[in-house]
């Protein structure tokens, strides 16, 4: 499991300490540093140390290290209350850094952290047992 770098990467740039950071928590394969424009106090985003751009191009080596450290920092925060988001590609509540990086976001007030307040941000469909039951049968069909 060698970690591969990306030189234009920013993050793999704070991974090498080529660009500061303001650390949180590390292990050999993580590292977790403080958002630089925080939506609450403690926004902290947690990243695999090896360039990969969405989920789906993370070892899973990288993949299970990182989870106990996404708990951990989550727990450093000190907040009771708090998301995690990953985004994966511009349409998915738009990746600006292509690095993998889940954000830990306390969330301590209704104005603060992680606010959903678009409207129809959550499309709910009504879908029956049969279309389910195909959606299944393609997925499965996939691993
Ligand atoms: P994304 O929109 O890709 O899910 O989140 C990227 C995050 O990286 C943003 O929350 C942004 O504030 C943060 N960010 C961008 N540039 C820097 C930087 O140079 N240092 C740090 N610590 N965070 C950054
Ligand atoms: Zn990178």
């Amino acid at each position: 499991m060698s970690a591969q770098y990306d030189d234009k990467c920013l993050f793999c740039g704070i991974t090498k300490g080529v660009i500061p950071g303001f650390k949180v928590y590390e292990t050999d394969h993580s590292l977790a540093f403080l958002d630089i424009n925080p939506v609450s106090d403690g926004h902290t985003l947690v990243i695999p140390k090896s360039h990969a751009k969405t989920l789906g191009d993370l070892s899973d080596d990288y993949l299970r290290d990182i989870g106990p450290v996404i708990k951990k920092v989550a727990l450093m925060t000190g907040a009771e209350q708090y998301n995690i988001l990953q985004n994966n590609g511009k349409l998915a509540f738009q990746q600006h850094v292509d690095h993998v990086h889940f954000h830990v976001v306390p969330k301590t007030s209704e104005t603060d952290g992680l606010i959903i307040s678009l409207e129809n941000n959550w499309p709910q469909k009504q879908v029956s047992k049969e279309d389910l039951a195909a959606i299944l049968e393609k997925m499965k069909s996939r691993v």
